[in-house]
């Protein structure tokens, strides 16, 4: 199976092909489709496996016609554990969009740095890659709105939850408009990810990988 048998854009086909990406990983062939159609999704996958892709392409695909307005509402939000993956994923995004038709920005933004540049960066972002803690500050200091957010990303969930995000992850959750698309990876399923399932998740597809 090919990325083109997908439904991916042209765009995203050239931009895939530019980081010489062969064929689609597992989680990408089963998680791609059904997040181009809106479904919520469970991924229980590790670093390795993908996953990253699996949920950065389809989000670019859907995000079409909705980043021409500038200001401080952004499109998605993925939260992350730590300092090391929000750049990393940040600069998955930063690949993946390079050839893509509509304006696009994305940012990733953590703690233990100046929260000024951040503060200013957040204006024009469609796509958020943000550790729980210094979401909260810019979100308390005004510099981004949260209710135009139509999908939330909790990448690596039980990870954020072993590191005693858990506090920060409520609060941000009841920020969030209720309607919206969440996608849940974690590398197992805690009974604290399955909280965060019932708690979060419609009607999931589940990929166990
Ligand atoms: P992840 O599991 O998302 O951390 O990705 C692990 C590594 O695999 C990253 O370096 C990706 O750039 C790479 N990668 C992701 N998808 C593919 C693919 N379909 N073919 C080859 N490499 C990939």
């Amino acid at each position: 199976m090919s990325f083109s048998s997908l439904g991916l854009s042209p765009q995203l086909l050239k931009a895939i092909n530019a980081l010489d990406y062969k064929s689609p990983t597992p989680i990408q062939k089963q998680a791609i489709p059904e997040i181009l159609k809106g479904r919520d999704l469970l991924g229980i996958a590790k670093t390795g496996s993908g996953k990253t892709a699996s949920y950065v392409l389809p989000i670019l695909s859907n995000l079409k016609g909705n980043t021409t307005e500038k200001n401080r509402n952004i499109n998605a939000l993925v939260l992350v554990p730590t300092r090391e993956l929000a750049v990393q994923v940040n600069e998955i995004f930063q690949q993946l969009s390079t050839h893509l038709s509509y304006p696009f920005k994305s940012m990733a933004a953590y703690g233990g740095v100046s929260i000024n540049p951040q503060m200013k960066g957040l204006y024009g972002v469609n796509v958020l890659v943000a550790t729980p803690g210094r979401l909260l500050e810019l979100i308390d200091s005004k510099a981004l709105i949260t209710n135009k957010i139509s999908v939330l990303v909790l990448d690596e969930a039980d990870k954020m939850l072993n590191l005693g995000f858990k506090a920060e992850m409520d609060r941000i959750f009841a920020l969030l408009p209720s309607q919206k698309q969440t996608l849940l990876f974690s590398a197992t399923l805690s009974p604290e990810v399955q909280k965060i399932e019932q708690l979060l998740l419609q009607q999931p597809i589940v990929i166990k990988i």
